[in-house]
């Protein structure tokens, strides 16, 4: 039998750290201001795990941040290096989304949405078999 994939995300520092298991059920890249902000990125790309495949490690600080839409979002992160490691939208409860940057693992597999295009940098070309949203 194959033993079960499992992905380790981390924190700079090491100290946080998220363990999932098996594939993301989606892996979408946003554009949006706030994404950019936050990760110090042109957008951020995220990978959306059932919350009973995370095992979570180590001490986070949270905060707490409204879309445009008005949903929010608990942002977890290191309170020592500052890396966020995992977040929580409250209207997606049964999900913990996880930044791809913090598998550090190129061979993480491409997004396949691509939300707030209006907001994409101009030469930022995403995967052209993803669904496309403004
Ligand atoms: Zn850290
Ligand atoms: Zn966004």
């Amino acid at each position: 039998m194959d033993s079960p994939l499992v992905r380790l995300a981390s924190c700079s520092c090491g100290q946080l750290r998220a363990r999932v298991l098996g594939e993301p059920l989606r892996i979408s890249i946003c554009h949006c201001l706030n994404c950019q902000r936050r990760s110090g990125g042109p957008f951020a790309q995220q990978a959306r795990f059932a919350r009973e495949n995370v095992q979570l490690e180590g001490s986070s600080t949270e905060f707490v941040l409204a879309g445009d839409s008005g949903a929010r979002a608990h942002f977890h992160f290191c309170p020592r290096c500052g890396t966020t490691v995992y977040y929580e939208a409250e209207a997606l409860p049964e999900y913990i989304m996880v930044p791809v940057g913090v598998f550090a693992d190129p061979a993480f597999p491409a997004p396949t949405v691509s939300v707030y295009e209006e907001r994409m940098h101009g030469w930022v070309v995403p995967p052209p078999d993803a669904e496309h949203y403004p």
